[in-house]
């Protein structure tokens, strides 16, 4: 890769793959938006995830990252593909009885250097426990990297990166602009919210 993408770049393949839709979305939370992010919808496709992941592996490189660790499900592509750009090993953690652990063998060595990676960081509190995760193995957390960060600036005591930066704005229904202008709510993932993208 020769020329890194611009944020704008990055967007475009986001809207392209459909995992950035524009409309009107019911949350899973009950919220309105205007906007809905599925990484998963451009991790889909392995070239995407190569650059993207690549572009974002950048400012690590000759850190001596050894080993880069992301929450289950959504950063294991992440995970996977900037190891493979750092040349490091890849592994993530899960949620097992309401905490996040290492399971499946993976284990990190003391003072492993360790980078925490994310599709996207909402508040930062999964990316947070999977630090705590790394720290309690005795690894240590070189940075934080994340394709899109959505949180507004969540702070972290380590270096961080984000591809994008993201705001969606998100409404109580009786305080959405969307529904005082009539707009049709579409649930994401469904055929109406595709068709719409
Ligand atoms: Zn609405």
């Amino acid at each position: 890769m020769d020329k890194p993408l611009t944020p704008d770049e990055i967007l475009k393949i986001f809207k392209a793959c459909g995992a950035l839709l524009e409309g009107h979305f019911l949350l899973s939370s009950g919220l309105h938006s205007s906007q809905y992010l599925q990484c998963a919808l451009v991790l889909q496709y392995p070239v995407h995830a190569e650059t993207l992941c690549a572009l974002l592996a950048r400012p690590f490189q000759g850190q001596g990252v050894q080993v880069v660790a992301a929450p289950a499900l959504g950063g294991i592509v992440v995970a996977h593909e900037v190891a493979r750009a750092l040349g490091a090993r890849a592994l993530f953690t899960e949620r097992a009885e309401g905490g996040m652990t290492l399971r499946r063998g993976f284990q990190i060595s003391q003072g492993e250097r360790t980078l925490v990676v994310e599709d996207v960081i909402t508040t930062g509190g999964s990316t947070r426990e999977v630090i705590h995760v790394v720290e309690e193995q005795g690894g240590k957390v070189m940075g934080v990297g994340c394709l899109v960060d959505r949180s507004g600036g969540a702070s972290f005591e380590v270096e961080r990166h984000a591809l994008v930066h993201l705001k969606i704005p998100n409404y109580p229904p009786e305080a959405c602009p969307l529904c005082q202008e009539g707009r049709p709510l579409a649930k994401p993932g469904s055929r109406q919210a595709k068709a719409r993208g």
